[in-house]
This record gives C-alpha cells, sequence and structure tokens, in this order.
C-alpha cells in the first residue's frame, strides 16, 4: 500500500478471483465458465460492431434491453444492464446499504458480497448455513435488512425454491431483497416472475455462464421501475458507457439465438448429471447441484490436496479455505472430454491415497 492510499480502504480485502494462468494449457475447471463458445450470432454481431467503435457505446443498451424486455416479459423500466453482473451487485450494495440499512448474506456465498460491503463502508452480518449447507429461510423472514442471496448458492450449487424466495421478498417490505441469479439458468427457478408484485426486489442475471460470454463482461439487474431508477441515478455518477459496444452486440445476438441458449443449457445439465453420479460411484459426497458446477468432497483425501495433486497434473478446481468448507472442492461442469480427464486423474490420484493408508 502506497502512504498515499485512503485510509478509508485500510481494512480492505480485494476479491481474489479463480485462478487465470496464461503460461499453462489447463483442463480449466475453476470459474465456473462455460466450456462451449458463444453462439454464432453473438460473434457474428460483435464482429459487425466493430465498425461502429470510433463512437461511444449506447447508455441505454436500448436493442438488448426491448429485447430481454420482450423475452422476460416485463416492461423496459425494470431492467438495467451492467458491466458483468458484479458491477449491478455493486451497484446494489451502493445503492441499498448503509448504516441504517446493513447488508445480511449466509456465511457461505459468493465471495464478493463482503468486499463490496467492505469497499461501500455498509455494515454487515453474515447468516449460517444449516449443517447441510441449505439457506435457512426462517433466519431471513423479517430480517429488515437489505438481503444478497444467490440462487443457486454458490459454491454449494443449492437452490432455494421460488415460493421460499417469495416468502423472504413478501416479510421484507421496508428491505430491499437482492436475488443472484448467476446460475439460475442451469436447473433453479426465477425470481424474475414476481417483478411486478413487489417493489422491493431486485434480481441480478449474468451472461457469463448460460450464454457462453464470460469475456464480454455483461450483466443485468432486474426489478421495480423505482429500483432500477436509483441503480441508473448510481451507474451515471459512476461510468454511464459501462457496457461497451461489442459487448452489447454480442449479447443481442446471443439473446437471438435462444435455441443455442437452451441446447447449451440441457448439455450442461446433461454433464452435471454424468459428473455427478461417477464422482458418487468413487465415493465422494456431492451436494444437489442446480448450476453449472459441483460441490464435493471425499472421506480419504484433503480437499487442498485434491486441488493440489489435480494443479499438478494440469486440471484447475477451486479450493476455499473457509474452514466449514474445507473439505471440499469446486468443479465446473465443463465439456465430457474435459470431465473424462478430470475423472482419470481424479482414480489415479484415489488410487494412491488408497495405498497410502
Ligand atoms: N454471482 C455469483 C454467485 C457468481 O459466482 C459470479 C461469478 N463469479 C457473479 C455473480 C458475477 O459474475 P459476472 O460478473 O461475470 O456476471
Amino acid at each position: 500500500m502506497s502512504r498515499y492510499f485512503s485510509a478509508k480502504y485500510d481494512a480492505l480485502t480485494p476479491y481474489t478471483p479463480g485462478e487465470q494462468p496464461r503460461d499453462r494449457q489447463f483442463v480449466k475447471l475453476n470459474t465456473n465458465e462455460n466450456p462451449y463458445p458463444p453462439s454464432k450470432k453473438a460473434r457474428a454481431y460483435a464482429a459487425q460492431a466493430a465498425e461502429r467503435l470510433h463512437l461511444y457505446s449506447d447508455i441505454g443498451c436500448t436493442s438488448l434491453t426491448a429485447k430481454l424486455a420482450d423475452l422476460y416479459g416485463v416492461p423496459e423500466e425494470c431492467i438495467l444492464f451492467t458491466n458483468g453482473s458484479d458491477e449491478a451487485l455493486n451497484f446494489a450494495f451502493m445503492a441499498f446499504c448503509d448504516a441504517d440499512h446493513p447488508a445480511v448474506f449466509p456465511d457461505i456465498t459468493y465471495g464478493f458480497y463482503p468486499v463490496f460491503a467492505a469497499l461501500n463502508g455498509v455494515p454487515y452480518a453474515e447468516i449460517p448455513l444449516a449443517e447441510d449447507f441449505s439457506v435457512r429461510v426462517e433466519d431471513y423472514i423479517g430480517a429488515n435488512k437489505t438481503i444478497f442471496l444467490a440462487n443457486p448458492n454458490a459454491p454449494t450449487g443449492i437452490a432455494l425454491p421460488l415460493d421460499d424466495i417469495e416468502r423472504i421478498v413478501r416479510s421484507n417490505p421496508d428491505s430491499v431483497v437482492v436475488i443472484d441469479e448467476a446460475y439460475v439458468d442451469f436447473g433453479a427457478q426465477s425470481a424474475v416472475s414476481l417483478i411486478g408484485k413487489y417493489d422491493n426486489l431486485i434480481v441480478t442475471q449474468t451472461f457469463s455462464k448460460s450464454r457462453s460470454l464470460a469475456g464480454g463482461r455483461l450483466g443485468m439487474a432486474i426489478g421495480s421501475a423505482s429500483l432500477i431508477r436509483d441503480l441508473n441515478t448510481v451507474k451515471f455518477s459512476t461510468n454511464p458507457y459501462n457496457v461497451n459496444t461489442l459487448t452489447q452486440a454480442a449479447g443481442l445476438g446471443a439473446l437471438e439465438d435462444q435455441d443455442y441458449f437452451l441446447s447449451n443449457c440441457a448439455q450442461i445439465q446433461e454433464n452435471r448429471a454424468y459428473l455427478t453420479d461417477t464422482l458418487r460411484e468413487l465415493g465422494f459426497t456431492v451436494l444437489n447441484s442446480s448450476a453449472n458446477f459441483v460441490f464435493a468432497k471425499h472421506p480419504d483425501l484433503d480437499g487442498g490436496e485434491l486441488y493440489r495433486q489435480l494443479k499438478d497434473r494440469g486440471v484447475l478446481i477451486r479450493h476455499f479455505t473457509l474452514d466449514r468448507i474445507r473439505d471440499f472442492n469446486r468443479i465446473t461442469v465443463g465439456t465430457r472430454d474435459q470431465l473424462d480427464v478430470l475423472i482419470h486423474h481424479i482414480k489415479d490420484i484415489l488410487g494412491g491415497a488408497y495405498e497410502n493408508r
């Protein structure tokens, strides 16, 4: 830290993204990217849009907004596009949290929430998940704080049914509830259907996972028109041109290619079932995932050890050192070929583990 760095960030520990090695080819199953490329239409639209790069991007994301409004059946004024959904989440911390409106979220969830809270000087509390890593809905009923819930949750992959989400939203009429649906397209129920019924609900989604555009950085917030207006106030006070021209074009192509999107999601779900079944056959405990990753542990293999041994063999998965989950690893659902490489190495490593007993 330089001596010029503002004292208000003294205690800030930045978010640690998953490794993105550039020096070596890995089978990369550590950052929940989609293993399949973006749709052809997304790529073609982005290439055409390059001709317009001498001009600033469309601040209202007009075409994208109209298309999504049509697809989701929500009014255009209920949608805001952002630079990845991380930006939408940060905007929500800025807009809806302060000393009078502290944030709450589970103790095991997306690691960026406490960082956004700290960055914005927002007090927060972490609510422990149940023993089985599910969200205890009762803990959020009438909490009267700004609630952030990832659904499905990360890194567990466990989803709450829509009824439970609705109970939480309904019981907190004086607080904003943010449902982070980064992984919803892989098998959970979206709360977008509740927009219009509740004026305190924000849903965030991303093109990074189910639409294969992680590198494009495109996300969105969907909520009541008044909450979206507040998020726009924050956006226009930070970065009005937050979504670049290439990304807007790619996003539109992705939304227009609904067949590709649906078959991509179905393929990931099929691969997830294969990965889950195979790991269970090998003795792993695998939580029931509704996302594009699984969370798994093995009784004979330390979580960190499995991560390190796989890395030595050229396969990257994600290990977290938080006490409650240090035995586990989060494994992104890759292509069938990638999963077969992973499983081959796990069998080999387990062979060694059994020999060493
Ligand atoms: N929410 C959750 C739960 C995530 O895991 C991620 C991905 N790291 C995000 C939001 C943000 O993704 P993006 O900014 O790429 O949309």
